[in-house]
């Protein structure tokens, strides 16, 4: 155990040295600042704002003041609750960049350079998650669109029409994220029958519930057609049993959808691949560059394994795009979401991308998911309650292991808020109230999970 403990740190610290590459120093942020700011500034004439304008010390004292310091610190290393983002400082000149050139990239005839891009980094995902062939995908403002997208694909290629809703069956796990449900919503698919299938012991969907609960539903009449696994649920971090899903979608002619806007980068790990087995026989999947990919908030996507069934459910037209039409070499973002006019969000994922190479963003999820496995080892030497074993980087403890506990338990989680060190969130299963770890931010090191230890 010990033995353990000491390899286990040494390996963290050997990784940490690699993932900190993603924090640039001072002087090479400056760098970076000047070659992106000359470049922006030479490329056009300044123009003249003084009429009623402000200089910009007090504008950006302002925001220091009310901007900065009320709320919570998403870009900590202290962050450990919801699922922490962080946001790498190359991303933000990618958008800086992206917003001084205000290139339209939501279609290939107004910028053919920036929908390439923004498709590169979608053929690189596909690819890092094992598609292959015509697919393709959106690079959206998060998962919860991202999802969106996938379930009126969906929807589309199943050629299913409002007035059927009522017989038409969707499975999910207990533990989906809302966004699926909110997205159903939205689409009207609140009308079909939504099956929640049972978690096992560790929250997982259960296969087998699953199989039984789409065969009954076609002996009374109903038709499955679309089921949504999660690679790693909100609640806990673990990975639907996604071969198994994807047998059975193969067995039933299901839709097979993956969630992976919280774990799907994790693919960049060794152990990712293995945890993320089957999700490449997936119809559609989405993921979150602004969780494990460190992006700053404002980037999900999705991908679609049949490139026609993505446009077929989001193409459009009018008289006035006529000229855009000649130019379809690459497929356009506006066919591909419900945007027309969008935010380059490609650079923003690009240049970090570019800037630091794939290393360090492995190294990362690799710290990330031996910190989980030292804070799960380390709490449960403390005499607390576990949760399942991390399989991704979210770790579920309390004080006690029934709900006569719970009280004792929120009063910790108040006292951890109001301390402001370390931020976790909370959740309730099953009326257990349960302290848990999201340990995702980039710039979450050994030391931030020593402070909470
Ligand atoms: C975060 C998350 C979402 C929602 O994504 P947003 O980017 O917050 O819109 C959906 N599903 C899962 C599994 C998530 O972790």
């Amino acid at each position: 155990m010990a033995d353990n403990r000491s390899t286990r740190l040494s390996r963290i610290r050997t990784l940490e040295s690699t993932a900190r590459l993603l924090e640039p120093t001072g002087d090479e942020r400056n760098t970076w600042n000047n070659a992106a700011c000359s470049f922006a500034v030479d490329s056009f004439h300044s123009e003249d704002y003084s009429d009623e304008g402000s200089d910009i010390e007090p504008l950006l004292e302002y925001l220091d003041l009310h901007l900065h310091h009320p709320g919570i610190n998403a870009a900590s290393g202290g962050h450990l609750g919801y699922v922490p983002g962080g946001g790498i400082y190359g991303a933000s000149l990618g958008d800086y960049l992206a917003a001084v050139f205000n290139r339209y990239a939501g279609i290939y005839f107004a910028s053919p350079g920036a929908v390439k891009m923004e498709n590169s980094l979608i053929r690189w995902t596909g690819n890092l998650i094992g598609y292959t062939g015509n697919f393709a995908g959106n690079l959206t403002s998060g998962g919860s669109i991202a999802n969106l997208i996938a379930i009126a694909t969906a929807r589309s290629a199943k050629q299913i029409r409002g007035m059927d809703y009522p017989r038409q069956a969707i499975y999910f796990s207990e533990h989906v994220h809302h966004c699926v449900t909110k997205d159903l919503r939205i689409l009207g698919m609140d009308e079909c029958v939504l099956r929640e299938i049972p978690v096992d012991h560790n929250f997982h969907m259960d296969p087998a519930a699953l199989e039984r609960q789409v065969s009954s539903d076609i002996d009374q009449g109903l038709n499955p057609f679309l089921v949504i696994a999660t690679a790693g649920t909100t609640d806990s971090g673990v990975v639907d049993p996604l071969e198994k899903i994807a047998d059975i979608s193969e067995k039933y002619d299901l839709w097979y959808h993956v969630d992976g806007a919280y774990g799907g980068y994790f693919i960049l790990t060794q152990h990712g691949r293995t945890v993320l087995k089957g999700i490449e026989r997936s119809d559609s999947f989405v993921v979150d560059p602004h969780k494990s990919l460190f992006l700053p908030f404002g980037s999900g996507m999705v991908v679609v394994r049949e490139s026609r069934f993505l446009k077929n459910a989001h193409n459009a037209t009018a008289n006035y795009m006529q000229d855009a039409e000649a130019f379809d070499e690459e497929l356009s973002p506006a066919d591909a979401s419900p945007e027309l006019t969008k935010h380059f969000r490609g650079l923003r994922m690009w240049l970090p991308l570019r800037l630091h190479g794939i290393k360090p963003f492995r190294a990362c999820l690799n710290e990330k998911l031996e910190l989980a496995r030292y804070f799960y080892d380390e709490v449960k030497s403390q005499g607390f309650h576990t949760g399942p074993e991390p399989e991704l980087t979210i770790v579920l403890f309390r004080k006690g292991n029934d709900a006569s506990s719970n009280d004792e338990n929120r009063k910790i989680a108040r006292e951890l808020i109001r301390d402001g060190q370390i931020f976790i969130s909370t959740t309730s299963i099953n009326g257990i109230y349960w302290l848990r770890v999201a340990i995702l931010s980039f710039r979450t090191h050994v030391h931030h999970i020593d402070i909470f230890l």
